[in-house]
């Protein structure tokens, strides 16, 4: 077994729920793609803004000026973190589905009866619902690209299906199921050359990588805090600005206006366009102590080398396992292993693994036709992050050697 490395081990530290007792037992987390586990500032970050610093933006003292402040302070950060060009090109949302749900919305000009959405095969339903409901309602029609048997998207059949119809592009930076990396910014370069627009799910990339939304020149790129180790409740979406500024905004109510009168109503500009009501200003605040957190680390440590390693690791130890298959086989990949085993259900392995403090996900993990078109109905899904140990690793194999005694 190769050492985790000293450094994991201080990580560890930082995340209380690593220490907990769950059911008397040591936790085992390897359910990170369903939500990552939080870091003590984000934990001091929400106490200290209930006890030190609440207030509602736009009023005149102290305290509401001095959040107006924060609260910019962290769209800069994530604009830094995702490689924006402009801080007004990061909307707060409440999530990745809300953002990909404003986009459908606002899109919505932008298609006429007989166009095209083209999506893929390795959709999350977050990045299949929005379309589907537009194309229902324009009379329009949803394409899908297939994915190669390694779980990749297949660029030579998307080229393909682009064409003059196709108005937007929307595929997924990662896939939630398969962990398969896609190359977003070839699509993306076939997507603009056909002239669409690009939506990226980076949902499930953005706690394992840099991502560079300027490299990858999408258009559009949307994520939840709670997969980058932040708060629940709080999502991004990046727009270029001159894409965002000619919407329509998503809902309309308080904070968003110049001026309202009974019979007309101006907006302000994008970002505050998008931003109707009071926003979540705990969360979102401590979405910034998170992300300098994970920046210093990841400045200082190569956490993403360590993950592949973890990586490598664990589907060589799960390959060894008589009947387990993995689904997914693209090299590409983050730490994260769908798998079956001949003549096991899952859900009684998951329910074993519980027993033992190993948490996992078994389901088809909100991506239906994805999980269909590997002609199954669920998967277990061990999804790891970089607080996660070889130990661990190795304990859930002798775990599942036990279990299959049993359930075999
Ligand atoms: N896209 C992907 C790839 C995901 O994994 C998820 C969450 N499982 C979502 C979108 C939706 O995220 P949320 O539920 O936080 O809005």
């Amino acid at each position: 077994m190769p050492q985790t490395l000293e450094f994991i081990f201080k990580i560890r530290q930082d995340f209380p729920i690593l220490r907990a007792k769950i059911q008397d037992k040591d936790l085992v987390y390897f359910d990170n793609a369903a939500t990552t586990q939080k870091p003590q500032v984000l934990i001091d970050s929400l106490s200290e803004y209930y006890s030190k610093y609440n207030a509602n933006t736009h009023s005149q003292h102290f305290l509401a000026s001095n959040l107006t402040l924060e609260y910019e302070n962290v769209r800069s950060g994530i604009a830094l973190f995702l490689g924006a060009k402009l801080a007004d090109e990061i909307v707060f949302t409440k999530g990745a589905t809300e953002s990909l749900n404003l986009l459908a919305y606002c899109l919505e000009t932008e298609i006429n009866p007989e166009d095209e959405i083209l999506i893929t095969q390795a959709e999350h339903h977050a990045n299949i619902l929005p379309w589907q409901r537009l194309v229902q309602e324009k009379q329009a029609k949803l394409v899908v690209a297939p994915m190669l048997s390694s779980g990749k998207i297949d660029l030579t059949t998307f080229q393909k299906l682009l064409n003059p119809k196709t108005k937007i592009v929307a595929f997924t930076h990662v896939s939630n199921v398969l962990g398969v990396v896609n190359e977003v910014t070839e699509l993306t370069k076939l997507a603009h050359k056909n002239g669409s627009l690009v939506v990226i799910d980076g949902t499930q990339a953005v706690g394992h990588f840099k991502v560079d939304v300027t490299q990858i020149n999408c258009d559009f790129y949307v994520f939840s805090s709670h997969k980058v180790f932040g708060p629940m409740g709080v999502g991004v979406l990046y727009g270029k600005q001159k894409l965002l500024n000619g919407f329509q905004p998503y809902q309309v109510g308080g904070e968003m206006v110049k001026t309202v009168s009974f019979e007309t109503t101006t907006f302000q500009e994008s970002p505050q366009k998008f931003e109707a009501g009071t926003q979540n200003f705990a969360d979102i605040i401590a979405f910034g102590k998170t992300l300098q957190y994970l920046q210093n680390l990841r400045q200082g440590l190569d956490l993403e080398s360590y993950e592949q390693d973890l990586l490598k690791y664990t589907t060589s130890q799960l390959l060894q396992i008589p009947g387990l298959i993995i689904h997914g086989t693209a090299n590409q990949k983050i730490p994260l292993i769908s798998f079956t085993i001949e003549s096991v259900d899952s859900l009684d392995l998951a329910t074993f693994l519980d027993e033992q403090g190993i948490a996992i996900r078994v389901g088809s993990h909100c991506a239906q036709p994805l999980i269909k078109s590997l002609g199954l109905t669920s998967t277990a899904r061990i999804s790891l992050a970089f607080y996660n140990t070889f130990e661990e690793v190795d304990f859930m194999i002798e775990q599942i050697q036990r279990a299959l005694k049993i359930l075999r």
